[in-house]
């Protein structure tokens, strides 16, 4: 069953076609990849999805319901969490009530403070709960974000390049959280540049290529496209 169905959607800049007529079918329960060279347009896309953009042309439906006029809220309300590029947690606060804040619209008392423990567990931060979260590393402050994210129990979990700027091994355990959270059942789209990350982490996997749609298909699919190789590692052919 298709959650997210984006349907013939092109977002303008100006002169500028930055998402040019793309569909886009995220399946409830799986992990979808969204790749491609810089400046193939997936962070736009990606806003279009979470409804930081309004698309030029085309509709998108979530669990079957036309989205497209909907602003980001309304889609959090409907089930989407949402982590953008660039971390934005509150430094100044300690990690715990990043966490507490987070979970406040949902949970109060003894269950809040169950989940507390539970999520800052599972995002191996139990011992950072009283560091202020801008002393965390750069990877620590990605995991408190999503932590945030899912926070809020969504049905589908969005993540814009999460592991930008972690280590190997940070990116590493990213994957394995993500497929944790997937193999509970929440559905996962990423934008991602890294490719070992996407081998870890894919079901399938969206190409977009100069704002259009270039290839779709299994991660196996994918991997073994030629086509993909060149425009993702950028080689161009001299004959
Ligand atoms: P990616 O995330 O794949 O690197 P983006 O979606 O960020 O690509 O950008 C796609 C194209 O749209 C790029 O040419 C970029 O310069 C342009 N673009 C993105 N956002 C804007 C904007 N807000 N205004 C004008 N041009 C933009
Ligand atoms: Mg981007």
């Amino acid at each position: 069953m298709a959650l997210v169905d984006v349907k013939g959607v092109s977002k303008r800049f100006g002169g500028l076609a930055a998402v040019s007529d793309v569909d886009l079918t995220v399946n409830a329960g799986e992990v979808h990849c969204l790749i491609g060279p810089n400046g193939a347009g997936k962070s736009t896309l990606f806003k279009l999805i979470v409804g930081l953009y309004l698309p030029t042309t085309g509709s998108i439906f979530f669990d079957s319901v036309d989205i497209t006029a909907e602003r980001p809220y309304a889609r959090v309300q409907r089930g989407m969490s949402i982590k953008m590029q660039a971390p934005s947690v509150f430094k100044e606060l300690p990690v715990r009530q990043n966490i507490q804040i987070a979970l406040q619209e949902r949970l109060s008392g003894a269950e809040r403070m169950e989940e507390e423990e539970r999520l800052l567990a599972l995002l191996d931060l139990a011992d950072d709960g009283g560091k202020l979260a801008g002393a965390l590393s750069h990877g620590q402050q990605q995991w408190l974000e999503i932590g945030m994210a899912l926070a809020l129990q969504p049905q589908l979990l969005l993540l814009d390049e999460p592991t930008a700027g972690m280590s190997p091994e940070e990116t590493y355990k990213t994957g394995e959280l993500i497929k944790s959270f997937n193999a509970e059942g929440m559905t996962v789209l990423v934008v991602e540049h890294d490719m070992a990350f996407v081998r870890q982490v894919a079901q399938r996997i969206t190409v977009l290529h100069l704002g259009k749609i270039f290839a779709r298909g299994s991660l196996e699919a994918i991997l073994e496209d030629e086509k993909v190789a060149e425009i993702y590692l950028g080689k161009t052919h001299a004959h």
